[in-house]
C-alpha cells in the first residue's frame, strides 16, 4: 500500500466517523415529532423520483420469493434472478425442496456465494414448510422466523411483498441511508428497524424500504454519496459531509 492511499484511506475512515456523530447528535437532538415530519417528506419525494421502485427479485408466489430471498443474502438480485429462472421451473412446490438431494441442488445453486450453507437452508425450509404447514409459506413474523435461513429481514420481505404486510427491510443500504439521514443511530438492522417503524405509516413501510434501496444505488452510494444533485439534501444531516 503506498503512503498516499493509506493516508486517503485513514482521511475516508474519519470523515465517516465525523459524519456518523454529527447524523447521531442530530438524531438525539430533533424530537418524535420533527423526525416523524421529515421521514415523511423524506418519503414523499422518493416516492416522486422512483415511481418504478419495487422488488426487484422475481417471483410468481410467496415460497418462489421465500428461496429467492434466502437466495439473495451476500449476491445480487440480477445474478439470483438469473438463477431462479431455471429453479423454479424444477422445484414448484415445498415437497419438491424437501425431496431434492443436496449434491444436485448445489449444482443448480452454484453460482450464487455460499451455495452448501443456503442448500442445507432450503432444502430444510422445504421439509418444515411440509410438516408444520401444509406446503404454504405461513404469514405471521413469529411462523416465517421459525424457517432455517430465515431472519427478520427476509421475513419483512416475504410479508410485504407476498402478502401486502407492511414489514421494513434493513438491508445494508436502508442501515447506512437510515443513519445518513438522522433517522436512526443505530448499526444492528433489527434496531434500525425499530427506529423506522414509529416515522412511517405502516402501510407505507415495505415500499420506503425500496425507495431507500433505489436512491442508496442511484444517488446516496456507500462510498460516493452525490450530496449535490441529491433531493434530499435540505433534509439530510449528514448532506455534504460524508
Ligand atoms: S444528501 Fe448526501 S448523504 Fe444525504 S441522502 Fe443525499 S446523497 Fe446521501
Amino acid at each position: 500500500m503506498t503512503p498516499k492511499k493509506a493516508t486517503t484511506r485513514i482521511g475516508r475512515k474519519k470523515k465517516t466517523r465525523q459524519s456518523t456523530t454529527r447524523s447521531a447528535v442530530f438524531f438525539a437532538k430533533e424530537t418524535l415529532g420533527q423526525k416523524c415530519a421529515r421521514a415523511r417528506k423524506i418519503d414523499k419525494r422518493l416516492a416522486a423520483a422512483y415511481p418504478d421502485a419495487r422488488c426487484t427479485l422475481n417471483f410468481k408466489n410467496p415460497l418462489e420469493l421465500l428461496v429467492a430471498t434466502i437466495l439473495a443474502a451476500q449476491c445480487t438480485d440480477e445474478r439470483v434472478n438469473l438463477v431462479t429462472r431455471k429453479l423454479f421451473r424444477k422445484y414448484r412446490s415445498a415437497k419438491a425442496y424437501a425431496q431434492a438431494k443436496a449434491a444436485i441442488f448445489e449444482k443448480d445453486i452454484t453460482s450464487v456465494g455460499f451455495f452448501r450453507n443456503k442448500t442445507k437452508s432450503l432444502l430444510a425450509c422445504g421439509r418444515l414448510l411440509e410438516d408444520r404447514y401444509s406446503g404454504k409459506v405461513p404469514k405471521t413474523m413469529e411462523e416465517l422466523l421459525s424457517l432455517p435461513g430465515v431472519g427478520r429481514k427476509t421475513a419483512n420481505v416475504i410479508l410485504g411483498n407476498a402478502f401486502g404486510i407492511g414489514g421494513i427491510v434493513v438491508d445494508t443500504h436502508v442501515g447506512r441511508l437510515s443513519r445518513r439521514l438522522g433517522l436512526s443511530d443505530q448499526g444492528d438492522p433489527d434496531k434500525v428497524e425499530q427506529d423506522l417503524m414509529p416515522l412511517i405509516p405502516q402501510n407505507r413501510w415495505t415500499i420506503f424500504s425500496h425507495l431507500l434501496v433505489f436512491h442508496g444505488r442511484r444517488i446516496c452510494s456507500a462510498r460516493k454519496p452525490d450530496c449535490p444533485n441529491c433531493l434530499l439534501n435540505d433534509l439530510c444531516p449528514s448532506a455534504f459531509g460524508v
